[in-house]
């Protein structure tokens, strides 16, 4: 088994998470998306850091917008959804559903996520119980349909809940606090939903993320897991944008 690795993740914008994933043993750095060149640069100078890859979920400009200004910085590949490459700036590595490759002696495993975005993939590291699921789901959330069906989405996160119930969820923005204001009006009697929501509230107001969150905890309290059918998850994804 190879030595753990390190995932370090601060705040860039003004909710996106950025996240980079480094490994003690080979000096491997990946970064998840690109939100803030600025942010992730200081952030890898901080630990002293060399980013090597980056690991794109979808094309939108808060996840892949510094793809470039980091690639030609550093060097690094760019991995991400092969059927989104006119979208995807620097795209070196075209990846698609069931793919897997191996980062610091570590399996990543590609599954497909479409409904936010239709090229939207998620890396699963099973020896870390690890999955950044991008804009796919979020704590008490999910993504917003900008390009796929609720079809779509109830399969994508149908495939999030498979994973074992301890995995950790590595969500790419902090919208929970307003996730659980609507989960409410959905479950308002749901206690398991309630307790999430004190904790959520207890670390805002220290200013400590709500992310990463787990498979077992989003199946308890997460509107959008616990919807029977996909009729059901589109009826409550539009109850959720006119919230
Ligand atoms: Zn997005
Ligand atoms: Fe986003």
């Amino acid at each position: 088994m190879s030595a753990p690795l390190d995932i370090h993740m601060f705040p860039c914008f003004w909710d996106n998470y950025g996240f980079l994933i480094h490994s003690p043993v080979t000096g491997e750095t990946a970064c998840i998306d690109t939100p803030e060149p600025d942010k992730i640069i200081l952030a890898l100078e901080g630990k002293d850091w060399q980013l090597s890859e980056i690991w794109n979920t979808h094309h939108h400009p808060d996840h892949a917008g510094g793809n470039m200004e980091l690639k030609n910085l550093y060097g690094a590949k760019v991995r991400g959804c092969g059927a989104d490459k006119s979208r995807i700036p620097g795209l070196d590595i075209e990846l698609a559903d069931g793919d897997s490759f191996m980062f610091a002696g570590h399996k990543v495993h590609i599954m497909e996520t479409p409904g936010h975005t239709i090229g939207h993939i998620i890396y699963y590291i099973p020896t870390m119980k690890t999955a950044f699921v991008g804009d796919t789901v979020f704590a008490l959330g999910c993504g917003r349909l900008f390009e796929g069906t609720p079809e779509q989405m109830y399969e994508s996160i149908g495939k999030i809940a498979a994973l074992p119930d301890d995995t950790k969820l590595y969500c790419a923005h902090e919208y929970t606090l307003s996730n659980g204001k609507f989960a409410l009006t959905v479950e308002p009697d749901n206690q398991d939903l309630i307790n999430y929501m004190e904790e959520a509230k207890a670390r805002r107001d220290q200013n400590l993320p709500t992310v990463p969150t787990s498979v077992a905890a989003e199946k308890k309290a997460n509107p959008f897991f616990r919807a029977a059918t996909a009729k059901q998850l589109g009826k409550i994804r539009k109850a959720k944008d006119n919230f």
